[in-house]
């Protein structure tokens, strides 16, 4: 999910780039946020974008609004039809007053001067409910003054107002856990300790040594047990490590797909999820990735055990194998034999 509010944040600071003028062209300046959308989500990886983004809003997980406008020189930003101030345009907040404006696609430079507002009405207004509206938009608008630079976004949840997936992952979390309490996925045709494995690994509930030492037990190193190299969080033993970023790229060219750059474990399963493949071999993959994780964890134990089961080179043939015999034992019709499978695991 955090993934894909990037793109969203992505759209509104780089508006130089291509893909943003594309989008806007099919979209419109509003980027399709404003339509209610007939179709069903996924059409293109922007309406993508838009669902999720609606989605989040309508469960009330995050505001589509967490997005807003930051005034620099006011040249941008619509007076009354961008949200800037408060948390709706001024238009939907101030009908009255917008059906008064002579222009209603002027922007914020447009009306303001170091001496005041300068409105523009198609009429005066001296009275009434219209009067005490103006009033009203006044207070709002008190502390606001153009400044010399471009008009900004803000990413409302983070301290510094940028966006950051991690940031915004852990909003979310915070905010779904609340609702779903714990829920947790479950791979059919893996076995059940791996199904723990996999569970433990998505809420960061594994030992691993950095984790150990935030919990203020006494180990002599914090350095990933496989190479030496580097602190052993959860990207870098699952991701960045030299084995396991050797392992990924056999798997992925295993399975004949693109590697995909992710860093957390939760994003792998979310892109299974996304897959566009039949179920039974959406199935597979998603036992190959659980074989994957749950042999770099073996490797990385066997390491700080001193086991010396698995080696290094090992691992990838270790996956092939005990991927293939789960999928055959726990799936009631074989759909693929061993040699095929070392080909290519969702053969026709
Ligand atoms: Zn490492």
């Amino acid at each position: 999910m955090a993934l894909i509010l990037k793109w969203r944040w992505r759209f509104v600071v780089s508006d130089h780039m291509l893909w943003v003028r594309v989008t806007k062209s099919l979209y419109g300046a509003q980027e399709g946020f404003n339509q209610v959308r007939k179709s069903k989500a996924g059409d293109s990886p922007w309406e993508r974008v838009i669902a999720a983004v609606n989605k989040l809003d309508l469960k009330g997980v995050l505001s589509k609004n967490t997005l807003r406008r930051q005034v620099g020189d006011g040249r941008s930003i619509s007076f009354w039809l961008d949200t800037w101030v408060g948390d709706q345009s001024l238009a939907s907040r101030f009908p009255r007053l917008a059906a008064l404006e002579r222009d209603i696609h002027c922007k914020v430079a447009d009306r303001w001067s170091l001496e005041g507002w300068r409105w523009q009405w198609v009429r005066d207004i001296n009275g009434g409910i219209s009067y005490a509206h103006l009033a009203e938009l006044m207070a709002i608008l008190r502390n606001v003054s153009c400044v010399d630079k471009r008009d900004g976004w803000v990413w409302d949840i983070a301290n510094d107002g940028s966006f950051s997936v991690a940031g915004t992952r852990y909003w979310i979390d915070e905010r779904v856990l609340l609702v779903s309490n714990l829920e947790t996925r479950w791979c059919v045709i893996a076995p059940r300790k791996v199904n723990i494995f996999i569970w433990r690994m998505l809420w960061k509930r594994l030992p691993t040594r950095v984790l150990l030492k935030a919990k203020g037990i006494d180990i002599p190193s914090v350095l990933c047990p496989v190479c030496g190299g580097e602190e052993e969080r959860f990207n870098h033993l699952f991701f960045t490590c030299e084995v396991a970023e050797k392992v990924w790229c056999l798997v992925f060219r295993w399975l004949h797909l693109d590697w995909i750059d992710v860093r957390e474990p939760r994003d792998m399963f979310q892109w299974v999820d996304g897959l566009r493949l039949p179920a039974n071999k959406k199935m597979l993959v998603e036992v190959i990735i659980c074989a994957t994780f749950w042999y770099i964890w073996r490797l990385r134990n066997d390491i700080v055990h001193e086991a010396r089961l698995i080696h290094k080179d090992s691992v990838f043939d270790s996956i092939r194998e005990c991927s293939f015999t789960w999928a055959s034992t726990r799936q009631k019709k074989v759909l693929v034999h061993w040699n095929n499978w070392l080909q290519i695991p969702m053969v026709e």
